[in-house]
């Protein structure tokens, strides 16, 4: 029996974590799967119960499992400027670092019904289809981090840090990548004026010289945001430290039309892997059925292939969600009213119209 952790989280994560499960069960009873899962809290709502972000028992039934499925966390209630509060973020960082998940897939797809919604011109964004790794377990957000006050002056500092091997595992895993995609990797940092930017550079570069057969073009990454929204076409795999991966990653998805429909995947080498929409827990929208689901449907999809190797089941997610969009159901972050032929849905409305959709 294969073991799945689900973390709903906060703001709207149970709500889009509630229409994904209808759709897994579904899926796990016509296909007669052995898979069982297991609901755990995570984020603002296990620091309401128990004081602290991600508590030793979830870590643990996590490491148990053999995928992770998450919905999102945070909201305005547990923000804090105070370091020494608990923050429902650091629970993710927790998560990806104990796990040693090290690569984050963010694939960026426009699907073809959808051009219309993004703001970015039909003919630049057509058929776009981007694979952003983004790296996980260094940068900005592990290094030693501080405040310092000294003489009535406040200083903060964050260090941006990167270690060889973390790098190295990061470029192996997007080479491979490519050789099934179109053969090309870009590789983005700012090795004109950060260290570990330029450690980036030299060790992709050395990586490569292992995968003579796909090109690597290295970009600094305040020209790879410009370039993503001037011309997205010449990028295929792309690959990126953490905090440039977090930012740019949030940018190339206004390419697909909303954030609600960007899945991602969190591996390492084993394919344990935890799986969850990019977008945050929103909390403007929360409780009000206007969460778009898709992007977690997605990520479940993401899970179906890389972690219990079904590659089938996940191809006919990715159909059913198509097939809806076909339809014209639209969600209110991608709903365009001056576009004729969509009806606007809710999020379970437009969860059931995916099983609707679903042929086994
Ligand atoms: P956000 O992604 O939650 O929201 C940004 C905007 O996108 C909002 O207008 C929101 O309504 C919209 N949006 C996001 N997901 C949507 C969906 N599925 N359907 C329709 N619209 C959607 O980012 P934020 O507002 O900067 O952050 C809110 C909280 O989430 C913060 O506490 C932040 O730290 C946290 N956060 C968590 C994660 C995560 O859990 N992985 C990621 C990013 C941010």
């Amino acid at each position: 029996m294969d073991k799945l952790m689900v973390l709903p989280g906060d703001g709207i994560g149970p709500e889009i974590m509630d229409v994904t499960v209808d759709i897994l069960d579904y899926i796990i009873s016509k296909k007669n799967l052995k898979v069982e899962y297991e609901f755990g809290i995570l984020g603002g709502c296990s620091i309401d119960k128990y004081g602290i972000p991600l508590t030793d028992s979830v870590l643990e039934a996590c490491r148990q499992s053999k995928a992770i499925l998450l919905g999102a966390v945070g909201g305005p209630k547990w923000a804090s400027t105070d370091p020494a509060k608990p923050r429902p973020e650091d629970a993710l960082l927790k998560l990806r670092k104990e796990l040693g998940l090290y690569a984050n897939l963010r694939p960026i797809k426009v699907y073809d019904p959808l051009v219309s919604v993004s703001t970015i011109k039909e003919h630049v964004i057509k058929g776009i289809d981007i694979l952003f790794l983004r790296e996980l377990t260094g940068d900005v957000y592990f290094g030693k981090k501080e405040r310092i006050v000294k003489d009535g002056v406040v200083t903060a500092y964050d260090t941006m840090i990167y270690r060889d091997f973390e790098i190295e595992r990061a470029a192996r895993m997007a080479f491979e990548i490519a050789g099934s995609r179109s053969k090309k990797v870009t590789s983005v940092e700012k090795s004109n004026v950060v260290e570990s930017s330029r450690l980036w550079r030299e060790i992709t570069i050395k990586v490569h010289k292992d995968y003579p057969d796909i090109e690597l073009i290295h970009m600094y990454v305040d020209n790879a945001a410009m370039q993503l929204v001037r011309n997205p076409r010449q990028f295929d795999v792309i690959v990126i430290s953490n905090m440039f991966g977090d930012i740019l990653s949030d940018e190339a998805a206004m390419i697909a039309g909303s954030i609600g429909l960007i899945p991602s995947a969190s591996l390492r080498d084993d394919f344990f892997g935890l799986y969850e929409p990019i977008h945050g827990s929103a909390p403007d929208i929360a409780g009000q059925g206007k969460a778009n689901p898709l992007g977690t449907i997605l990520s479940m999809a993401m899970m179906f292939k890389y972690s219990f190797r079904q590659e089938e089941i996940a191809a006919m997610i990715e159909k059913a969600v198509n097939a809806v969009l076909e339809k014209g159901l639209r969600t209110s972050d991608i709903y365009d009213p001056a576009a004729g032929g969509s009806s606007l849905v809710n999020t379970k409305e437009m969860g059931a119209a995916v099983i609707a959709e679903i042929r086994i």
